[in-house]
């Protein structure tokens, strides 16, 4: 009983976030019991347990990975924050911070929320496969400190020791709750931001629909085991065709 128990719960990093607060409502349907390890306490929910607590710090994130299968990491300084040192220890050796904790908990599965600018040099890409090789100039230091990240998470991917690591690259995510994208281009066009045109207005921007993220991450978790040709690979997600910007 223990043991079915224990495959039953799992942890969302940064669960009080956009994602991951629908990504939490979803495992509670499927019958997950859920932890939540975030910085800020956004809600309460029966079956959710907070810890409040900074994935910096590995003696604070370990209680939050007792007991749990599954870990989802979906936190991260806001893209907006413009923070080079913030990125760099929350995404970067914070994440290095859950990959030892994960094993020092005994954690078997850690589904990481990438992004697709990893592989995003700054021209349009059409059809992306996840063959493209990392940026070797990201058009951001965030996606230059998801880019470490996501190698590390891959790289830490080993079935042997029975822990299993696999990624999923969104672009824009949109949906209820969204705090980023929508209100930050609602904001760019009431400031006036909007009135000008960067390329030639045909540029390709992708968005994918928050709970299509939420479906390819448990379809993620669901698929890691350690046979499975999806351990320590990454997958681009999106919705269907990409539209112009
Ligand atoms: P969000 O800002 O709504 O949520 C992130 C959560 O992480 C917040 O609740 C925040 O408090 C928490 N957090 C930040 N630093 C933390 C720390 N040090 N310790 C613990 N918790 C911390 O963002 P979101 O849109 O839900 O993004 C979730 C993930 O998806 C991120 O990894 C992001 O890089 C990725 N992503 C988002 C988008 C998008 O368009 N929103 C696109 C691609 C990838």
């Amino acid at each position: 009983a223990t043991r079915s128990r224990a495959h039953k719960k799992c942890t969302v990093i940064g669960g009080s976030g956009f994602l991951g607060q629908h990504l939490v409502q979803k495992l509670l349907e499927k019958g997950f019991t859920v932890n939540i390890l975030d910085v800020r306490k956004t809600f309460d929910k029966q079956g959710v347990q907070f810890f409040t607590a900074d994935l910096c710090s590995k003696e604070d994130v370990l209680p939050a990975f007792q007991d749990v299968s599954v870990v989802f990491h979906c936190a991260s300084p806001a893209p907006s924050s413009d923070n080079r040192e913030l990125f760099y220890k929350v995404n970067y050796t914070g994440t290095k911070t859950i990959i030892e904790a994960c094993k020092e908990a005994g954690v078997q599965k850690l589904v990481l929320t990438s992004s697709a600018s990893v592989v995003f040099e700054g021209t349009d890409l059409k059809n992306g496969s996840e063959d493209l090789p990392y940026a070797e100039k990201p058009i951001d230091y965030y996606s230059q400190t998801k880019i470490l990240q996501e190698k590390e998470v891959l790289r830490a991917n080993n079935p042997d020791e029975n822990f299993m690591t696999v990624a999923i690259r969104p672009h824009g995510i949109f949906g209820p709750q969204d705090p980023h994208l929508v209100p930050v281009l609602v904001q760019a066009a009431k400031s006036g931001k909007m009135k000008f045109m960067i390329g030639d207005g045909k540029n390709l921007v992708d968005f994918t629909y928050v709970d299509n993220v939420v479906h390819g991450l448990i379809l993620a978790a669901e698929n890691l085991h350690p046979n499975s040709p999806i351990c320590g690979k990454a997958y681009h997600i999106t919705n269907d065709e990409p539209i112009p910007f």
